[in-house]
């Protein structure tokens, strides 16, 4: 079947006031920037919907595959188009009912109007137009209260527009619409699932990895590459900042208790984020933590480790359970990346007894005895940036 435009509906879309505008911008532009290598793709925003065209069927076929991933979008349709005329709109009727499943499935026509002059009433038409249908598919029974397919026929001026299959869209708002964060992102599972679920509150995202080189492989930082490539198709591409952590572990081991060192460990990679992120311009850090899972992951833990800073740490798998983490993961395939055996910088360096309940007092007075200040300045100087030129939805401002 070859299609002629797509319906777009907004879903949470459907906000107050001034936001809406916004929003249904800041999503044309995400839709353009995922089909930018699709040539003859063209939209069309409205106050409550979006047309998306492709004059070419392959740029088509390929907007129908991306639809899916990208959020803010409630739904879509594949629409088809013929003349507005009784004859074609009852050809195409059956072209379209033919794209769908109907064996032992009930069926409805929906007309709508918006071009009153036509000459049949909206009930003529739906008999008609009803009556071919059933015709050509003997199998489909009528139904006018929940149908399982609603055949809609929408008579504009410059043409009948029919559709008939409704496909989920992703959801969500649409990203870079709520800020710009910096995601902790480990080669785990939590993390990338963490990164996605901002992205689905349209946050847009920078990600940091910490490196210990030659303790963690050149396929341990691969594998982060992957993921951060993996999410980045459910939003904008994303710029990952790579940093060499090795002399600051060793410092870190070197300087404070064995119990300990992971506290320590976790509050300088929170100072780093915090530095990138304001270097970046980006408002809140995002980490994969959850409640419990590890002794780093403690209540207590989190006090010690969050002290070093006061700008806004986000957690949105804080209260959710591994399985339900790994189900996301699964669902958005960063799983079979993360689950790759390579070594993450903090397994290597972590004690055999870590705190759970560290004291704040206890760690900064072991800190203090050595000045980690220049080895972090070394370290954010030396970072790698993969993906420097990630496409944001904020390159975009100039198509406002
Ligand atoms: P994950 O599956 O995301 O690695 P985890 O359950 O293994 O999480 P931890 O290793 O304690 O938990 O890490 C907690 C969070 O700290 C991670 O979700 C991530 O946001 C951040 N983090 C841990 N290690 C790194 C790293 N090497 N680089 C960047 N962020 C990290
Ligand atoms: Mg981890």
């Amino acid at each position: 079947m070859e299609w002629n435009e797509l319906l777009i509906r907004y879903g949470e879309l459907s906000l107050k006031g001034r936001n809406r505008n916004t929003f249904v911008r800041r999503l044309k532009k995400n839709i353009q920037l995922a089909m930018r290598d699709l040539p003859t793709v063209k939209l069309q925003a409205e106050r409550d919907r979006m047309f998306l065209h492709a004059s070419d069927h392959d740029d088509m076929r390929e907007a129908i595959e991306r639809l899916p991933s990208i959020f803010g979008i409630q739904s879509f349709s594949p629409v088809a188009k013929c003349q507005a005329e009784l004859e074609a709109i009852k050809a195409k009727a059956l072209d379209v009912i033919a794209s769908v499943e109907t064996t032992g499935k009930t069926f409805k026509v929906e007309i709508k109007r918006s071009d009153k002059s036509f000459p049949l009433v909206t009930g003529e038409l739906q008999q008609e137009i009803g009556g071919h249908v059933l015709r050509h598919f003997p199998d489909l029974g009528v139904k006018m209260k929940k149908p399982d397919i609603q055949l809609l026929v929408d008579i504009r001026s410059d043409g009948a527009f029919l559709t008939a299959a409704t496909y989920k869209g992703a959801g969500g708002m649409p990203v870079g619409s709520n800020g710009h964060s910096l995601l902790m992102l480990s080669g785990g599972i939590d993390s990338p699932v963490a990164g996605y679920l901002m992205m689905k509150r349209g946050v847009s995202l920078d990600a940091i990895h910490f490196a210990s080189p030659p303790f963690t492989s050149e396929m341990a930082q691969k594998k982060v590459m992957d993921l951060a490539e993996r999410l980045g198709t459910f939003g904008a591409d994303i710029r990952l900042h790579i940093i060499p952590f090795t002399e600051l572990q060793q410092a870190i081991v070197k300087q404070v208790p064995n119990n300990l060192s992971m506290t320590t460990t976790r509050r300088i990679m929170l100072e780093i984020a915090d530095k990138v992120r304001g270097e970046i311009g980006a408002m809140g850090i995002v980490t994969g933590e959850s409640l419990g899972q590890v002794a780093s992951q403690t209540l207590d833990s989190m006090t010690a480790i969050n002290a070093v800073t006061s700008t806004p740490v986000l957690r949105p798998l804080i209260a959710s359970d591994k399985l339900e983490i790994i189900d996301i993961a699964q669902r958005i395939g960063t799983y079979d990346i993360s689950i790759r055996p390579f070594e993450d910088c903090c397994t290597i360096f972590t004690p055999s007894n870590p705190k759970t309940k560290p004291r704040l007092e206890k760690v900064t007075h072991y800190e203090s005895y050595f000045d980690f200040a220049p080895l972090i300045e070394e370290a954010i100087a030396k970072r790698t940036v993969i993906n420097q030129a990630a496409k944001q939805p904020t390159d975009f401002d100039d198509l406002l």
